[in-house]
This record gives C-alpha cells, structure tokens and sequence, in this order.
C-alpha cells in the first residue's frame, strides 16, 4: 500500500467521503512474483457491526488465554486447585473436573479431531471467518495495531509520522510503542507458562527469581516471538507463513460465504459528484476506503485472494460510504460464488448452509462428540492394562501344562487406596500367579500406577483338552476388582498353547 495522504471529497448529503490514494499491496495490474518485498500497512480504523464484533471476540479470547490459569478448582486435599493445569512432573492434565493420564490421552486427541472437523465446517459454511476473527495471528496483530493508533494515531498520522525525521517527539513515541508492544508479548509469554504450575505459587517464584529455568526461557522465546510476529510480521504471518490458506481452499466450494466485493452492482466504478446520476454506472465510487481499512492491504474489488482472511472491515468502511452517498448497503457483502453469479444474471439465490459437505463435517462432529461423551461416562477410576508376553509367546511345563507370562499395570485414579483382587474370567482350568503379590490381592496407593508381572497357568488336562479340540489361542479376561470401592475393570486378553503338538 503506498504511502500517500488521503486526499479528495465526494458529497451527496452534505457529507463527506474521504477518497484515499492508495494502491493494494498485490493490486490485480501490478501482480508479479510470488513474493514481493513488504510494503508497510496502515490500517484505518473503521466502526461498525463487523469490527464491533471483532472487538467483542478479541476481547473475549485474550480473556481466555490471560485468565484461566487463573480460575481455581478444589479438587480436594493433595491436589492442585488450578482448575486448567497440565502438571507435567505428575504427567497428568487437569481441566475442571476431569483428570486426564498419560493413559487416557485419546481424550486429547478427540479432542484435536473435534476442533479440526469445526474449523473444516466453519469454513464450508462462512470461508476463513476462523483467520478473521479468532486465530491468535489476527488477535495479537489487531491488539498491536490498537496500541499503534493510540500512540502514534490513525492512517493519516502514522503515514506522516513515518515520513518525519527522528526528531524528540518521533522517538517517544516510537519507544512508547514497541515498549507497550513487549509488554503485551510479555505478558503473553507469562500467561503461558502458568498453564503448567499454580499461578500464584508461579507468579511469587517468577518475580522472587526461584522459578526454573524452563520458565524464563519459554517467557523469552514467547516474548520474542509475539513482538515479532503480532508487532512487526503483522499481515506476512498470514501471507507466507501459514499453511491453512493454502489448505482451506478444499473445504470451499460454491456456496461459501465469503466477504465478496459485488461487481454486477458496483461497475463501472467512477468518481462521483454530488448531483451526478446513477444511471449508466455502478455504485463504487472508487474511494478505496475498502482498501485503507484492509489489515492485509488488499483491494477485495479484485476478487477472491489468498491474503483475504475474511475480516469483512471492508464491509464496514463501505457500508459508511453507502450510507453518506445514499446507496444501499452491503456493495461488500458476505456473499457466496453461486450468490454473485445468480444476481449478476438478476436471479435470486438463498444461501444453502445444508449441503453434502456440511452434512458430512456436521455427522463427523457428532459422531466423534458421541464417541468421547460415551468414552467419558464409560471412564473408571479403576483402569487396569494387560500386556502378554511376546518372547516367549509360552513356556510348556514339566507337568504337561503351559504358562504365558503377562505385564500388569494398574492405575488409581480415585483419591484413595485401593485393594485390587484380581482374578481369571473364561479360562477353565487357570490359574492366576502374581510375582510378589501371593494373596492374589494389589495395594495401589493415591493416584498411583503399579506394574506387575504375573502369570496365567493351564493346568495339564486343560492343555490336553484344548489341543486335541485343536486350540492354539485360548480368549479369556483378567478381572480386577477393588475392594474398597467395588469398582471392577474386566480387561480381554488371550492365552497361546503349542500349534499342532
Ligand atoms: S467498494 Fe465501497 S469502499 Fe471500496 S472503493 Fe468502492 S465505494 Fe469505496
Ligand atoms: S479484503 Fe476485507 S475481508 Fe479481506 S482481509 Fe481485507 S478487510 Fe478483511
């Protein structure tokens, strides 16, 4: 985007639109290479329903991320009150009133799946409105760009400011800014780190100077990397470093909203002056306020572009000029490549949110929500896991029986001891030895996870009965029962004999 001063005045109600002189960083006529060298951005800040609610997410998010380190969760005594906290020196993962293991990390990554198939289904529906509105990129950046305006101030200002020579006042602001820029980073680096310990215990220790090490280098890596990025990367980010516009586009297809510039009404654009019919033009008044407002500095009147991240600012400005020129509104719209077309032919077209591709993203999310809503009603806080012996796959015993060897873990996850019995279930003719455990009963302390060896043993007439029924694998479970809850965990698992002998 060059420089230039915005300059001229359009009337039609006694108001005025500015008219901007100003040229998209990838104007259609200019379009070169693929990488071009940066060309500094001034966004103007435009109001209305769009960046109200840009405002309102932005908000909304960075209280999230700043704060839920924050909220506490008694989860009685012995545990950590910090309602989200991944606690990797006991490898779990806390998040309000679910405790996730090591073992249990399918839970992640559902939740993972989860996420990917709602961004795959808000963008069928709505286009990048994820890259608009809530991606951390568009959120720090637009914070950046606040803090910008209020130091230095809007479009104009900073235009000219950058044009002066170093002078006192240039410098204070200068330093004023990209102080307040390494605060934010900074407080977003700390934010972070107090996701994984108690945030208060945390913070004394960060300011005292006792915290680990880990936790000053990750502050600095995420200070660095937020200033840089979110301050001084800015729209580049976007451009060339991410990989999901370049993704999103299998999720598009005809129907998608996207923040689209209507040609069939805006053409032929030209100037206009107050008085001036509208007849035999469009209503594009070619002020390019659609442009100065872009934080990616794009002129959208060139149709569907990669840097667009679907902000619809663009929206806004226009709709400001619409209103002071006495046009309709909405010559910018979110509006979808089968919408454009119908209406440049003067058809009508409803917008379809229900479609194949949405259907299938909306079944996937129910499906997988259905999954871990059963996974989670179905969790025990008695979890036991059976590992057989692969070398050897069994041992043939003197007395004519066969024994298979097998690894126990057994994890507790309830706030007290347990007492385990284990026991065989389907295996007539076994028995159960535990090595080091001859009661055949298992102490599990608090939040523990014991490893065992045991064996199972098929008695000689089993062994004979089973092989001339011409069995080689034999299906059976190991049951562990608490006595102290009465929880029961039934855990599937087989049992080899000789083939053939
Ligand atoms: S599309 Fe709207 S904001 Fe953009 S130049 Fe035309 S009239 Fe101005
Ligand atoms: S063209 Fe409009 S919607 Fe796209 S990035 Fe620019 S302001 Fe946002």
């Amino acid at each position: 985007m060059n420089d230039m001063a915005d300059t001229g005045t359009i009337t039609e109600t006694g108001t005025v639109v500015e008219r901007a002189d100003v040229e998209a960083v990838n104007a259609k006529a200019t379009r070169e290479t693929l990488y071009a060298e940066r060309v500094k951005i001034h966004p103007k800040l435009v109001h209305g329903h769009w960046r109200r609610i840009k405002w309102a997410v932005m908000g909304v998010t960075l209280a999230i991320y700043y704060l839920t380190p924050w909220i506490r969760w008694d989860r009685g005594p012995n545990l950590p009150d910090q309602a989200v906290l991944i606690d990797f020196a006991n490898t779990r993962f806390f998040f309000f009133f679910l405790e996730i293991w090591p073992q249990e990390f399918y839970f992640v990554t559902g939740l993972l799946v989860l996420a990917a198939l709602v961004l795959f289904l808000m963008t069928a529906l709505a286009g990048r409105v994820w890259c608009g509105y809530m991606c951390p990129q568009t959120v720090w950046t637009d914070l950046m760009i606040m803090i910008e305006r209020l130091v230095e101030g809007d479009r104009g200002r900073r235009i000219v400011l950058d044009k002066l020579p170093m002078s006192g006042s240039k410098l204070a602001k200068r330093v004023i800014k990209h102080a307040l820029w390494l605060l934010v980073a900074l407080l977003t680096g700390g934010a972070w780190v107090f996701y994984f310990g108690d945030a208060p215990t945390l913070m004394v220790d960060l300011v005292t100077g006792q915290a680990p090490i880990v936790a000053y280098t990750t502050i600095g890596v995420l200070t660095a990397t937020t200033y840089l990025l979110g301050g001084l990367a800015r729209e580049q980010v976007c451009t060339y470093m991410c990989p999901w516009p370049r993704i999103q586009g299998a999720m598009l297809d005809d129907e998608s909203l996207m923040v689209s510039y209507r040609g069939w009404r805006g053409e032929p654009r030209s100037h206009y002056r107050k008085g001036e019919s509208w007849d035999n033009r469009g209503d594009c008044i070619d002020c390019k306020q659609c442009v100065v407002v872009c934080p990616m500095g794009i002129d959208i009147r060139d149709g569907a572009q990669l840097e667009c991240i679907n902000c619809a600012l663009c929206i806004d400005a226009c709709n400001d000029v619409m209103t002071k020129i006495n046009r309709p509104g909405n010559l910018i719209a979110y509006d979808s490549f089968q919408g454009l077309s119908a209406a440049a032919k003067g058809e009508n077209h409803r917008f379809r949110p229900l479609r194949p591709r949405t259907l299938i993203y909306a079944g996937l999310i129910a499906v997988v929500g259905l999954i871990m809503l059963t996974a989670l009603l179905m969790r025990t806080e008695l979890d036991v896991n059976v590992l057989r012996d692969r070398n050897p796959l069994f041992v043939r015993l003197s007395d004519g029986g066969v024994r298979n060897g097998y690894t126990l873990r057994i994890l507790n996850k309830e706030h007290d001891s347990m007492h385990v019995v284990l026991t065989l279930d389907g295996l007539e003719g076994g028995q159960l030895v535990l090595q080091g455990h001859d009661s055949g009963t298992v102490e599990v302390p608090v939040d523990d996870l014991q490893s065992l060896r045991a064996f199972v043993v098929l008695s000689p007439e089993a062994t004979r009965k089973a092989m001339a029924a011409g069995e080689d694998v034999l299906d059976f479970a190991i049951v562990a029962h608490d006595t102290q809850s009465d929880r029961t965990s039934r855990n599937s698992t087989t049992f080899r004999l000789p083939e053939g002998r």
